[in-house]
Protein backbone atom coordinates (compact mmCIF):
# COMPACT_ATOMS: atom_id res chain seq x y z
CA UNK A 1 0.00 0.00 0.00
CA UNK A 2 1.12 3.06 -0.73
CA UNK A 3 -0.36 5.64 1.90
CA UNK A 4 -1.44 4.19 4.86
CA UNK A 5 -3.32 6.32 7.65
CA UNK A 6 -3.46 5.69 10.85
CA UNK A 7 -5.76 7.01 13.29
CA UNK A 8 -4.77 8.04 17.15
CA UNK A 9 -0.77 7.58 16.69
CA UNK A 10 0.13 9.92 19.66
CA UNK A 11 -1.68 8.05 21.74
CA UNK A 12 -0.71 5.19 23.96
CA UNK A 13 -0.60 1.93 21.11
CA UNK A 14 -1.16 4.36 18.06
CA UNK A 15 2.69 5.44 18.85
CA UNK A 16 4.12 2.14 18.65
CA UNK A 17 1.80 0.99 15.81
CA UNK A 18 2.90 4.59 13.67
CA UNK A 19 7.23 3.93 14.80
CA UNK A 20 7.09 0.54 13.88
CA UNK A 21 4.88 0.67 10.19
CA UNK A 22 7.41 3.80 9.61
CA UNK A 23 10.52 1.72 10.20
CA UNK A 24 9.32 -1.46 8.51
CA UNK A 25 7.57 0.34 5.58
CA UNK A 26 9.64 2.40 4.04
CA UNK A 27 8.19 2.90 0.61
CA UNK A 28 4.65 3.26 1.65
CA UNK A 29 3.72 7.07 3.55
CA UNK A 30 2.28 7.23 7.02
CA UNK A 31 -0.08 9.87 8.27
CA UNK A 32 -0.82 10.12 11.80
CA UNK A 33 -3.76 11.69 12.30
CA UNK A 34 -4.59 12.59 15.65
CA UNK A 35 -6.74 15.27 17.59
CA UNK A 36 -4.33 15.66 20.68
CA UNK A 37 -6.79 15.06 23.12
CA UNK A 38 -5.14 14.94 26.65
CA UNK A 39 -4.29 11.34 25.74
CA UNK A 40 -2.25 12.55 23.04
CA UNK A 41 1.29 13.93 23.28
CA UNK A 42 3.81 14.19 20.30
CA UNK A 43 6.74 13.40 22.43
CA UNK A 44 5.49 9.65 22.17
CA UNK A 45 6.37 9.92 18.61
CA UNK A 46 9.51 12.25 18.85
CA UNK A 47 11.99 10.20 17.43
CA UNK A 48 10.20 9.61 14.10
CA UNK A 49 8.72 12.90 13.47
CA UNK A 50 11.56 13.98 10.43
CA UNK A 51 11.47 10.64 9.11
CA UNK A 52 11.10 11.30 5.24
CA UNK A 53 7.62 8.79 4.46
CA UNK A 54 5.77 10.28 7.94
CA UNK A 55 3.38 12.60 8.18
CA UNK A 56 1.21 14.18 11.28
CA UNK A 57 -1.93 15.65 10.67
CA UNK A 58 -3.94 17.51 13.50
CA UNK A 59 -7.23 17.20 13.28
CA UNK A 60 -10.40 15.71 14.96
CA UNK A 61 -12.14 12.54 13.18
CA UNK A 62 -15.94 13.79 14.33
CA UNK A 63 -15.35 16.28 11.61
CA UNK A 64 -16.59 14.58 8.71
CA UNK A 65 -15.81 17.97 6.52
CA UNK A 66 -12.22 17.53 7.32
CA UNK A 67 -12.30 13.61 7.26
CA UNK A 68 -13.35 13.83 3.88
CA UNK A 69 -11.04 16.33 2.61
CA UNK A 70 -8.18 14.20 3.81
CA UNK A 71 -9.29 11.39 2.17
CA UNK A 72 -9.28 13.13 -1.19
CA UNK A 73 -5.94 14.71 -0.74
CA UNK A 74 -3.86 11.87 0.20
CA UNK A 75 -5.83 8.85 -1.25
CA UNK A 76 -5.36 6.97 1.63
CA UNK A 77 -5.42 2.56 0.29
CA UNK A 78 -5.28 1.48 4.35
CA UNK A 79 -6.32 2.65 7.24
CA UNK A 80 -5.37 1.58 10.84
CA UNK A 81 -8.12 2.91 13.34
CA UNK A 82 -6.65 3.65 16.95
CA UNK A 83 -8.23 6.70 17.70
CA UNK A 84 -11.02 6.69 21.13
CA UNK A 85 -11.91 7.77 23.94
CA UNK A 86 -10.38 4.85 25.77
CA UNK A 87 -10.64 5.11 29.70
CA UNK A 88 -13.52 3.33 31.30
CA UNK A 89 -13.42 6.01 34.02
CA UNK A 90 -13.95 8.85 32.04
CA UNK A 91 -16.61 7.24 29.93
CA UNK A 92 -18.71 6.81 33.49
CA UNK A 93 -18.46 10.92 34.07
CA UNK A 94 -19.08 11.93 30.21
CA UNK A 95 -20.47 9.02 28.34
CA UNK A 96 -21.16 11.45 24.99
CA UNK A 97 -17.56 12.23 24.58
CA UNK A 98 -17.45 8.41 23.85
CA UNK A 99 -20.36 8.38 21.32
CA UNK A 100 -19.08 11.18 19.69
CA UNK A 101 -15.44 10.01 19.05
CA UNK A 102 -15.99 6.44 19.43
CA UNK A 103 -19.02 6.16 16.83
CA UNK A 104 -19.74 9.30 15.23
CA UNK A 105 -15.62 9.26 14.74
CA UNK A 106 -15.28 5.69 13.01
CA UNK A 107 -18.49 6.20 11.34
CA UNK A 108 -17.23 9.77 9.84
CA UNK A 109 -14.27 7.65 8.87
CA UNK A 110 -16.17 4.74 7.28
CA UNK A 111 -18.04 6.99 5.44
CA UNK A 112 -14.69 8.77 3.65
CA UNK A 113 -13.64 5.07 3.23
CA UNK A 114 -16.65 4.40 1.20
CA UNK A 115 -16.62 7.49 -0.92
CA UNK A 116 -12.95 7.42 -2.03
CA UNK A 117 -13.14 3.55 -2.58
CA UNK A 118 -16.09 3.48 -4.41
CA UNK A 119 -16.51 -0.25 -5.70
CA UNK A 120 -12.79 -0.45 -6.20
CA UNK A 121 -11.58 -2.27 -2.97
CA UNK A 122 -8.54 -4.15 -4.77
CA UNK A 123 -5.76 -3.24 -2.07
CA UNK A 124 -7.52 -1.59 0.13
CA UNK A 125 -8.42 -2.15 3.95
CA UNK A 126 -10.19 -0.34 6.56
CA UNK A 127 -8.69 -1.69 10.13
CA UNK A 128 -10.67 -1.42 13.41
CA UNK A 129 -8.98 -1.67 16.43
CA UNK A 130 -10.85 -2.60 19.82
CA UNK A 131 -10.95 -4.55 22.37
CA UNK A 132 -12.06 -7.24 24.54
CA UNK A 133 -14.26 -5.04 27.09
CA UNK A 134 -17.48 -5.09 24.22
CA UNK A 135 -17.62 -8.92 25.19
CA UNK A 136 -18.64 -8.39 28.52
CA UNK A 137 -17.55 -10.03 31.76
CA UNK A 138 -16.41 -13.23 32.35
CA UNK A 139 -17.30 -15.67 35.73
CA UNK A 140 -13.82 -17.56 37.11
CA UNK A 141 -14.08 -20.04 34.11
CA UNK A 142 -14.01 -19.81 30.32
CA UNK A 143 -12.43 -17.31 27.72
CA UNK A 144 -13.31 -14.89 25.47
CA UNK A 145 -13.81 -16.14 21.47
CA UNK A 146 -14.27 -14.54 18.40
CA UNK A 147 -17.80 -15.66 18.65
CA UNK A 148 -18.59 -14.94 21.94
CA UNK A 149 -22.01 -12.34 21.57
CA UNK A 150 -21.62 -9.28 22.49
CA UNK A 151 -22.74 -7.78 25.66
CA UNK A 152 -20.75 -4.13 26.90
CA UNK A 153 -21.69 -2.91 30.60
CA UNK A 154 -19.74 0.56 30.55
CA UNK A 155 -20.05 3.48 28.63
CA UNK A 156 -16.82 2.77 26.56
CA UNK A 157 -17.34 -1.02 25.71
CA UNK A 158 -20.71 -0.21 24.72
CA UNK A 159 -19.27 2.69 22.61
CA UNK A 160 -16.39 0.22 20.98
CA UNK A 161 -18.87 -2.43 20.41
CA UNK A 162 -21.37 -0.10 18.68
CA UNK A 163 -18.60 0.87 16.37
CA UNK A 164 -17.31 -2.53 16.08
CA UNK A 165 -20.65 -3.56 14.74
CA UNK A 166 -20.49 -0.24 12.38
CA UNK A 167 -17.42 -1.61 10.79
CA UNK A 168 -19.04 -5.01 9.95
CA UNK A 169 -22.26 -3.54 8.80
CA UNK A 170 -20.18 -1.25 6.07
CA UNK A 171 -18.70 -4.69 5.36
CA UNK A 172 -21.54 -6.64 4.53
CA UNK A 173 -23.72 -3.43 2.98
CA UNK A 174 -21.26 -2.03 1.10
CA UNK A 175 -18.70 -4.72 0.92
CA UNK A 176 -15.74 -2.60 2.37
CA UNK A 177 -12.77 -4.48 2.87
CA UNK A 178 -12.27 -4.39 6.79
CA UNK A 179 -10.71 -6.73 9.71
CA UNK A 180 -11.35 -6.18 13.56
CA UNK A 181 -9.13 -6.94 16.21
CA UNK A 182 -10.24 -7.10 19.85
CA UNK A 183 -7.41 -6.81 22.29
CA UNK A 184 -7.29 -7.41 25.73
CA UNK A 185 -5.29 -4.89 28.40
CA UNK A 186 -1.85 -3.12 27.09
CA UNK A 187 0.84 -1.95 29.37
CA UNK A 188 4.27 -0.45 27.98
CA UNK A 189 6.55 2.82 27.77
CA UNK A 190 4.24 5.96 27.14
CA UNK A 191 1.22 4.55 28.60
CA UNK A 192 -1.35 7.60 29.86
CA UNK A 193 -0.71 7.47 33.71
CA UNK A 194 -4.37 7.22 34.58
CA UNK A 195 -4.30 3.21 33.66
CA UNK A 196 -3.52 0.80 36.58
CA UNK A 197 0.30 -0.21 35.65
CA UNK A 198 1.67 3.23 34.72
CA UNK A 199 -0.51 5.44 37.80
CA UNK A 200 0.96 2.91 39.62
CA UNK A 201 4.65 3.49 38.81
CA UNK A 202 4.01 6.96 39.34
CA UNK A 203 2.51 6.82 42.83
CA UNK A 204 4.92 4.49 43.90
CA UNK A 205 8.05 6.57 43.06
CA UNK A 206 6.25 9.48 44.32
CA UNK A 207 5.48 7.69 47.86
CA UNK A 208 1.29 8.08 47.26
CA UNK A 209 -1.56 5.88 48.17
CA UNK A 210 -1.92 2.70 45.31
CA UNK A 211 -6.00 3.20 44.79
CA UNK A 212 -7.18 -0.60 44.25
CA UNK A 213 -11.10 -0.72 43.44
CA UNK A 214 -13.39 -3.11 45.31
CA UNK A 215 -11.72 -6.23 46.90
CA UNK A 216 -8.71 -5.90 43.92
CA UNK A 217 -10.07 -9.45 42.86
CA UNK A 218 -11.03 -8.04 39.19
CA UNK A 219 -8.94 -10.14 36.74
CA UNK A 220 -7.52 -8.84 33.18
CA UNK A 221 -5.53 -10.40 30.88
CA UNK A 222 -2.15 -8.20 29.86
CA UNK A 223 -0.19 -7.94 26.92
CA UNK A 224 3.07 -5.79 26.23
CA UNK A 225 2.05 -3.19 23.79
CA UNK A 226 4.87 -3.95 21.34
CA UNK A 227 3.35 -7.11 20.88
CA UNK A 228 0.53 -5.96 20.45
CA UNK A 229 1.70 -3.74 17.53
CA UNK A 230 3.51 -6.67 15.93
CA UNK A 231 -0.16 -8.36 15.90
CA UNK A 232 -1.89 -5.61 14.44
CA UNK A 233 1.14 -5.46 11.77
CA UNK A 234 0.51 -9.13 10.70
CA UNK A 235 -3.12 -8.83 11.05
CA UNK A 236 -3.22 -5.28 8.65
CA UNK A 237 -0.96 -7.37 6.22
CA UNK A 238 -2.20 -10.80 6.17
CA UNK A 239 -5.90 -11.22 8.38
CA UNK A 240 -8.86 -12.78 6.25
CA UNK A 241 -11.30 -9.60 4.57
CA UNK A 242 -14.08 -9.46 6.72
CA UNK A 243 -12.75 -11.58 9.77
CA UNK A 244 -12.18 -10.81 13.27
CA UNK A 245 -9.13 -11.46 15.80
CA UNK A 246 -8.95 -12.09 19.28
CA UNK A 247 -5.33 -10.68 20.79
CA UNK A 248 -4.27 -12.15 24.77
CA UNK A 249 -1.33 -12.32 26.25
CA UNK A 250 -2.10 -15.94 28.40
CA UNK A 251 -1.64 -13.93 31.12
CA UNK A 252 -4.04 -13.20 33.16
CA UNK A 253 -3.74 -11.22 37.05
CA UNK A 254 -5.81 -10.38 39.22
CA UNK A 255 -5.23 -6.51 40.34
CA UNK A 256 -4.32 -6.69 44.29
CA UNK A 257 -1.50 -9.73 42.73
CA UNK A 258 -0.33 -7.34 39.75
CA UNK A 259 -0.37 -4.56 42.53
CA UNK A 260 1.39 -6.14 44.90
CA UNK A 261 4.88 -7.58 42.26
CA UNK A 262 4.97 -4.18 41.03
CA UNK A 263 5.42 -3.09 44.33
CA UNK A 264 8.17 -5.87 44.92
CA UNK A 265 10.18 -4.73 41.61
CA UNK A 266 9.56 -1.38 42.36
CA UNK A 267 11.31 -1.67 45.77
CA UNK A 268 14.22 -3.14 43.97
CA UNK A 269 14.61 -0.87 41.65
CA UNK A 270 14.08 2.09 43.85
CA UNK A 271 16.18 0.80 46.51
CA UNK A 272 13.51 0.68 49.48
CA UNK A 273 13.38 -1.64 52.04
CA UNK A 274 11.21 -5.14 50.39
CA UNK A 275 7.31 -4.35 51.74
CA UNK A 276 7.98 -0.50 51.64
CA UNK A 277 5.68 0.32 48.82
CA UNK A 278 3.18 -2.27 49.81
CA UNK A 279 2.38 -0.80 52.34
CA UNK A 280 0.65 2.04 50.17
CA UNK A 281 -2.15 -0.08 49.04
CA UNK A 282 -5.66 2.06 49.32
CA UNK A 283 -8.97 0.19 48.88
CA UNK A 284 -11.05 2.61 47.22
CA UNK A 285 -14.80 2.69 46.75
CA UNK A 286 -15.36 0.53 43.56
CA UNK A 287 -15.87 1.39 39.63
CA UNK A 288 -20.05 1.37 39.37
CA UNK A 289 -20.64 -1.30 36.31
CA UNK A 290 -16.68 -2.83 37.12
CA UNK A 291 -16.34 -6.20 34.87
CA UNK A 292 -15.39 -9.02 37.05
CA UNK A 293 -13.21 -10.91 34.44
CA UNK A 294 -11.78 -10.81 30.93
CA UNK A 295 -9.42 -13.40 29.47
CA UNK A 296 -8.93 -14.19 25.99
CA UNK A 297 -8.49 -16.81 23.73
CA UNK A 298 -6.07 -15.98 21.08
CA UNK A 299 -5.62 -19.41 19.52
CA UNK A 300 -7.30 -17.89 15.83
CA UNK A 301 -4.77 -15.65 15.40
CA UNK A 302 -2.08 -18.26 16.96
CA UNK A 303 -2.86 -21.32 14.50
CA UNK A 304 -3.77 -18.97 11.28
CA UNK A 305 -1.13 -16.02 11.16
CA UNK A 306 1.44 -17.38 13.90
CA UNK A 307 1.39 -14.94 16.10
CA UNK A 308 2.03 -14.87 19.86
CA UNK A 309 3.39 -12.47 22.74
CA UNK A 310 7.42 -12.35 22.37
CA UNK A 311 7.92 -11.04 25.81
CA UNK A 312 6.84 -13.16 29.35
CA UNK A 313 4.95 -10.57 31.85
CA UNK A 314 8.00 -10.51 34.10
CA UNK A 315 10.09 -9.34 31.01
CA UNK A 316 7.34 -6.73 29.66
CA UNK A 317 7.43 -5.61 33.26
CA UNK A 318 10.79 -5.16 33.71
CA UNK A 319 11.44 -2.90 30.49
CA UNK A 320 8.10 -1.05 31.05
CA UNK A 321 9.32 -0.05 34.81
CA UNK A 322 13.09 0.83 33.48
CA UNK A 323 11.37 3.33 30.97
CA UNK A 324 9.08 5.15 33.17
CA UNK A 325 12.43 5.48 35.62
CA UNK A 326 14.27 6.80 32.93
CA UNK A 327 11.64 8.83 31.64
CA UNK A 328 10.60 10.78 34.09
CA UNK A 329 10.54 13.92 32.78
CA UNK A 330 7.89 12.70 30.30
CA UNK A 331 6.21 11.43 33.06
CA UNK A 332 6.43 14.62 35.03
CA UNK A 333 5.06 16.63 31.61
CA UNK A 334 1.45 14.71 31.87
CA UNK A 335 1.13 14.59 35.58
CA UNK A 336 1.07 18.41 36.23
CA UNK A 337 -1.74 20.94 35.01
CA UNK A 338 -5.39 19.17 34.23
CA UNK A 339 -3.90 15.64 34.84
CA UNK A 340 -3.91 16.92 38.79
CA UNK A 341 -7.73 17.95 38.89
CA UNK A 342 -8.80 15.17 36.68
CA UNK A 343 -7.06 12.63 39.49
CA UNK A 344 -8.01 14.40 42.58
CA UNK A 345 -11.66 14.39 41.26
CA UNK A 346 -11.53 10.57 40.70
CA UNK A 347 -10.04 9.58 43.90
CA UNK A 348 -11.52 12.21 46.34
CA UNK A 349 -13.83 9.22 47.36
CA UNK A 350 -10.83 7.05 48.63
P1 LIG B 1 -5.11 6.45 24.12
O1 LIG B 1 -6.21 7.08 24.90
O2 LIG B 1 -3.74 6.36 24.73
O3 LIG B 1 -4.93 7.23 22.74
C1 LIG B 1 -6.02 7.64 21.95
C2 LIG B 1 -5.51 8.65 20.93
O4 LIG B 1 -6.63 9.04 20.13
C3 LIG B 1 -4.93 9.91 21.54
O5 LIG B 1 -3.71 10.25 20.92
C4 LIG B 1 -5.98 10.96 21.28
O6 LIG B 1 -5.44 12.27 21.09
C5 LIG B 1 -6.61 10.45 19.99
N1 LIG B 1 -8.00 10.92 19.84
C6 LIG B 1 -8.99 10.88 20.77
N2 LIG B 1 -10.12 11.43 20.27
C7 LIG B 1 -9.83 11.80 19.00
C8 LIG B 1 -10.58 12.41 17.97
N3 LIG B 1 -11.87 12.77 18.17
N4 LIG B 1 -10.00 12.63 16.77
C9 LIG B 1 -8.70 12.27 16.57
N5 LIG B 1 -7.94 11.72 17.52
C10 LIG B 1 -8.49 11.48 18.72
O7 LIG B 1 -5.66 5.03 23.70
P2 LIG B 1 -4.89 3.64 23.55
O8 LIG B 1 -4.84 2.99 24.87
O9 LIG B 1 -3.65 3.84 22.79
O10 LIG B 1 -5.94 2.83 22.66
C11 LIG B 1 -5.91 2.90 21.24
C12 LIG B 1 -7.01 2.04 20.67
O11 LIG B 1 -6.84 0.70 21.09
C13 LIG B 1 -8.40 2.48 21.13
O12 LIG B 1 -9.29 2.34 20.04
C14 LIG B 1 -8.75 1.48 22.23
O13 LIG B 1 -10.14 1.28 22.30
C15 LIG B 1 -8.03 0.24 21.74
N6 LIG B 1 -7.62 -0.70 22.78
C16 LIG B 1 -6.88 -0.26 23.86
C17 LIG B 1 -6.44 -1.17 24.82
C18 LIG B 1 -5.58 -0.75 25.97
O14 LIG B 1 -5.27 -1.56 26.85
N7 LIG B 1 -5.11 0.49 26.05
C19 LIG B 1 -6.76 -2.53 24.69
C20 LIG B 1 -7.52 -2.95 23.59
C21 LIG B 1 -7.93 -2.02 22.64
Amino acid sequence: MKNILITGGAGFIGSHVVRRFVKNYQASHIFNLDALTYAGNLENIKDIENESNYTFLKGDITDAEYINEIFEKYQFDGVLHLAAESHVDRSITDPLAFVKTNVIGTMNLLNAAKTLWKNDFEGKRFYHISTDEVYGSLGSEGLFTETTPYDPNSPYSASKAASDHFVRAYGETYGLPYVITNCSNNYGPYHFPEKLIPLFINNIINNKPLPVYGDGKYTRDWLFVEDHAAAIDLVFHKGNNHDTYNIGGFNEWQNIDLVKLLCSIMDKKLGRAEGTSVQLISYVKDRPGHDLRYAIDASKINKELGWKPSVTFEEGLERTIDWFLNNQEWLDNITSGEYQSYYNNQYSTS
